[in-house]
This record gives C-alpha cells, structure tokens and sequence, in this order.
C-alpha cells in the first residue's frame, strides 16, 4: 500500500486561486484532458523551511505546496520511473540524456529482448555491439561508454551490487556518481532518487524554465540553489519528489515550451504572477474568462540542446 502523503488541509492559503482572472483548475482539467479529473493529491504536512538558497526569495517557499496541488490535482499521479529495475532506470536515466523517451524506449527494449539489463550483461557485451543495441538513442557510442563506465564503477567501488552501493550515504554517493563518465547532475539525482530511493530533488530545465517565469529565480540562479529551494522548502519525502519533479516534467512539455507557452490551459496558469512576461506567449480564447498576458520583461530560460530528451515522459 503507497504511502499518502498530505498537504495540510487546515492551511485556506492551500485553496487554488479562483479570481474572475481565470477558470478554476478542475475545469480547466476537464477541458484540456477531457477526463475526469482525479483528486488524488499526495499531501505532506509542510514545516517551517529550513533553508533558502541564496537567489531565491524566502516569499517563494510557499508556492511550492500549492503549485504541486494544482499540477497533480489536474492530471493525477504519474507515477515515475517507467521501468521494472533499478538498474533499467540507471540505463533510461543515462540513455535519455540528449534523446526524447520515445528513442530511448526502443533501446530498452532491445536491450531486454538481448537480455542486457544487467550488470554482468553490460560489463561482457563488446562495447560495439551494445552500442549498436542502444542505437535508436542517438549518440550511441558515447553512451556505450558511459554504461561500460558505470558497471565498471559499480564493480569495482560496490562489487556489482546496485544494493550496496544505494546503501552508501547520499552527498557522498552523489559526489562518486558525478565521478563517473558521461553522469552529470541531473542523472546522478534521477538514479539516486528513482533507482535508489534517496530523497534527492531533480532540478532540470523544465524546472529552471517554470520557476524563471513565474519570477521565483533569475537567471544567475544555480541548479544547486534551485535544489536547495526544493528541499529547503517541501519535506525529505521520496514519493513527493518522485511525483513533484514528474509533475514538473509534465507541465513542461505539455504547456510550458520555450516559445509560445499554454499558459491559459496550464494548470499553473492561476499562479503566474501578473507582471509575468512570456516570450510569444498564446493568449486566451475569447471565449473564455481570461485576461491576456501582457508582456513587460522576457528572460528565456537558460535551454540545454536537446530539452525534450532529458526526462522519461512519452507525449
Ligand atoms: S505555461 Fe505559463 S502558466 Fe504554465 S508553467 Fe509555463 S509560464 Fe507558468
């Protein structure tokens, strides 16, 4: 049985925002998805924050719990990773960089029908021929290497043993997986949050690009610092950084692209801030309530090559 976890229902501050400005969420969850909306909401009981990153202002704190009520309010539960190991996830979360989920499912698959989805497997499959497996990826052979890197890392630190080396404290597990080829941030805190269970939050672009909008960081803000806004800010809970940082993921391909972003039918859509300004962004249809956006500052968000590749979702 999951465990459920609550935002405090005693919080009125917990209400979405229901002005004249805009429809309230659960409308717009039925029109946009054109299913019934699932009420199911993770909800945690939130403590004072305990840190604040540096560039980001203590104000924003309370955004966080509510803008996850109306993400997972509007599309419910997404339930990430979509795998059947932790070491399958270790493989998608490496193969996904610089490549959308859909390629990196066909290399999966392939590595599954060659039964390769074990540690032993890669460390004797010649690096061509794995190479060759993973293909559909694209940047095949460096992520070849990057596998081969991995076991052999596993190997030697952890004897091969995904257990022992998820036993190993977080910052130092952390900082040994960013030690290892072609594993950088955002793949270290995926293995160490959807493979090991470490309550490690997932700062990508999407999550840079949401924030930077809606004003809470700028543009000198770190990924380090946007971690620490999250963690500093919702509670240590696996499940809800799981869920949160899939919520994000969801919000940004779906509404939040670079350019002409769907803010009338987003779910965050109530919480952007009036003076918020978005490249290109699609106003509302006239036949509904909401007001356009008017554009007064335009800061794009820093955008890595390949953005829609870097996260498990098919869309
Ligand atoms: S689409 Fe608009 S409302 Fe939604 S997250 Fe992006 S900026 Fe905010």
């Amino acid at each position: 049985m999951p465990k459920r976890l609550q935002f405090p229902s005693a919080n009125p501050n917990l209400d979405l925002p229901r002005g004249p400005r805009y429809r309230p969420v659960e409308m717009l969850s039925v029109a946009s998805h054109g299913r019934s909306r699932n009420l199911r909401t993770h909800r945690v009981n939130i403590p004072a924050p305990r840190t604040i990153a540096p560039n980001v202002a203590a104000s924003n704190l309370a955004a966080l719990p509510k803008y996850y009520e109306a993400m997972s309010s509007a599309v419910g539960p997404l339930k990430w990773w979509p795998a059947k190991t932790p070491f399958e996830v270790i493989v998608g979360a490496i193969l996904t960089q610089n490549a959308a989920w859909l390629n990196v499912e066909k290399a999966i698959v392939n590595l599954r029908r060659e039964r390769m989805l074990t540690v032993a497997a890669i460390e004797r499959v010649p690096r061509a021929r794995l190479a060759r497996l993973i293909r559909s990826s694209g940047y095949f052979r460096q992520k070849a290497k990057k596998l081969k890197a991995f076991v052999t890392f596993l190997r030697k630190q952890y004897g091969g043993s995904l257990e022992r080396m998820f036993r190993t404290p977080t910052p130092e597990l952390r900082d040994k997986l960013l030690a290892v080829h072609g594993i950088g941030p955002e793949t270290a805190d995926s293995i160490l949050l959807y493979a090991g269970k470490h309550s490690v939050f997932v700062v990508d672009a999407y999550t840079r690009r949401i924030l930077q909008r809606h004003g809470h960081i700028s543009e000198k803000t770190s990924d380090e610092e946007i971690r620490s806004f999250f963690e500093g800010s919702i509670p240590r809970d696996v499940q809800l950084y799981n869920e949160y940082h899939a919520q994000i993921v969801n919000v940004g391909k779906k509404w939040c692209r670079p350019k002409s972003p769907l803010c009338h039918a987003c779910p965050l859509g109530p919480f952007l801030p009036s003076t918020a300004i978005l490249p290109e962004a699609i106003e509302p249809s006239p036949t509904t309530d909401l007001v356009p956006l008017k554009a007064v500052h335009v800061a794009p968000p820093r955008e890595p090559a390949a953005l829609c590749g870097r996260d498990p979702v098919q869309s």
